[in-house]
């Protein structure tokens, strides 16, 4: 039998998160502020600690893990790398299927190893009240479960449908100390402004977001900051952990660097956690197909454009220079709450502009299908978000069997779908449906950043 399960021990954990900001060819454009041009990193202050806000500018190429943060992850990492060794053999490819494990955290994804250096930072800072947004709940229950532990307050707005469809998440939350309302809440100007002109709304990240930032802000103690558990360049930075570990256990499983690695994205980070270190060997001459996968309901990388657009509804955040679907652009309420966002986080788009990165979209049906395949092979259940990584690593699987080739692929096994039965009952009893954008709703969206400054596809032209 071959090794299913790599394995790294405590004292081989990685001591440096990897910051690709350093090594992209081309530099990424600046975040604007509402006056267009470049935000002073200052002006973040009032929303992010300043410790965080240095890490967010750094291109220094390897950030110390602090050894605090590292006593934390060691409940579950280093997290394993497998071999799906069930799934090669039901589709007869010669392919090796790698995944690194991610719902081996106490969260059941990714999103902890971000959610534990954010408390902490912030907890230095002097800060004693976190608040956030969730989608899918899978940000909040990390986050709660990270403030517990370093002792702060969590306040989390979650997203409306999610809030409806996954009550066991919130539970969650409220069993690692923190408050959760649905969002739109009443609680907040924007909240309310929306509750008002669209009291129906499923709700979105980007109306959740500017009521999370909105309680931060207007905290007179100053002592409340928001988390953002996705698109920053440092929340992308923590979660790096994951790739370096894969590197070190593909290199115990004996194989060189892979042929094509694979990733579901939302706001980019458990893609990126996995993939920037690979991005590393692509820039220096390595051969790498590298896969950042979306729903076709939320298609901002494969249809929507590379332009500076705001993160939130409110327009609180600074303009980013990403693909979007425009920010006031409310995605169908798909399974996969995670990919429910209308952005991408400006350094995978940098590296889709340059050609590093070629994203590919998928239905939620054929998504659904990818992880019946994958329950009923390998055994686990995984989340929506994760079965678009599972389904454009199948047809990579195939392309390989009809090839004969032996490429090694590896993806990231972003989370488990303990929490998320629902969408399985909805595709079980037939009641799932795919949602085709149509082209005139993405242009009407679009069509509002009309006034907002131009952002430049930058590249070398190497890829
Ligand atoms: C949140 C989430 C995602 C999407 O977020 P990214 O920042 O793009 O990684 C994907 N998978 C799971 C399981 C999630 O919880």
């Amino acid at each position: 039998m071959d090794n299913v399960k790599i394995l790294l021990s405590e004292n081989e954990i990685p001591r440096k998160w990897y910051n690709l900001a350093a090594d992209l060819p081309t530099p990424m454009l600046p975040p604007l502020g509402p006056d267009g041009s470049p935000v002073r990193p200052e002006i973040l202050a009032p929303v992010f600690p300043m410790n965080l806000i240095e890490q967010e500018v750094s291109t220094q190429r390897w950030i110390d893990i602090p050894p605090e943060v590292l006593d934390i992850l060691y409940r579950w990492r280093p997290s394993p790398l497998r071999r799906a060794v069930y799934l090669e053999r039901y589709l007869k490819t010669p392919a090796k299927i790698y995944y690194k494990d991610e719902s081996v955290s106490p969260a059941g994804s990714h999103k902890p190893n971000t959610a534990v250096p954010q408390a902490y930072y912030n907890k230095q800072f002097g800060i004693k009240r976190l608040t956030t947004e969730t989608g899918a709940g899978q940000w909040g229950s990390a986050l709660a479960f990270a403030c517990n532990l370093i002792g702060l307050e969590c306040k989390v707005f979650m997203v409306r449908i999610s809030f409806d469809q996954k009550p066991f998440r919130k539970l969650m939350m409220q069993v690692w100390g923190a408050n959760c309302v649905a969002s739109p809440s009443s609680e907040t100007n924007a909240g309310r402004a929306i509750l008002k002109s669209m009291p129906d709304t499923p709700g979105s990240l980007g109306i959740a977001i500017s009521e999370a930032i909105e309680a931060a802000v207007t905290d007179g103690s100053g002592q409340t900051r928001y988390a953002l558990g996705s698109v920053l360049n440092h929340v992308l930075l923590h979660q790096t952990i994951i790739g370096l570990e894969a590197k070190e256990q593909l290199k115990k499983a004996g194989e060189k660097l892979p042929d094509v690695v694979i990733g579901c994205a939302g706001g980019g980070s458990n893609f990126a956690g996995l993939a920037f270190p690979f991005a590393y060997d692509k820039i220096h001459g390595a051969k790498i197909k590298i896969v950042p996968v979306e729903p076709t309901a939320c298609p901002k990388m494969t249809r929507g454009n590379f332009v500076y657009d705001h993160g939130d509804v409110a327009c609180m955040t600074p303009l980013l220079p990403m693909h979007s679907l425009g920010h006031t652009f409310v995605p169908k309420p798909i399974h996969a709450g995670g990919l429910r966002y209308h952005g991408m986080a400006p350094l995978v788009c940098q590296g889709i502009v340059e050609g590093l990165f070629a994203p590919k979209a998928y239905d939620q049906l054929k998504c659904y299908e990818s992880a019946m395949v994958w329950a009923k092979t390998e055994g686990a259940i995984c989340a929506p978000e994760t079965s678009h990584a599972i389904a454009a690593t199948i047809d990579e699987a195939i392309a390989c069997r009809e090839s004969g080739e032996e490429k090694v692929i590896l993806f990231n096994y972003s989370g488990h779908g303990l929490m998320d039965l629902a969408g399985y009952d909805a595709y079980l009893s037939g009641k799932l449906t795919d949602y085709v954008m149509p082209e005139s709703e993405i242009l009407e969206n679009l069509a509002k950043l009309a006034g907002m400054p131009k952002a430049e596809a930058r590249k070398t032209g190497r890829w």
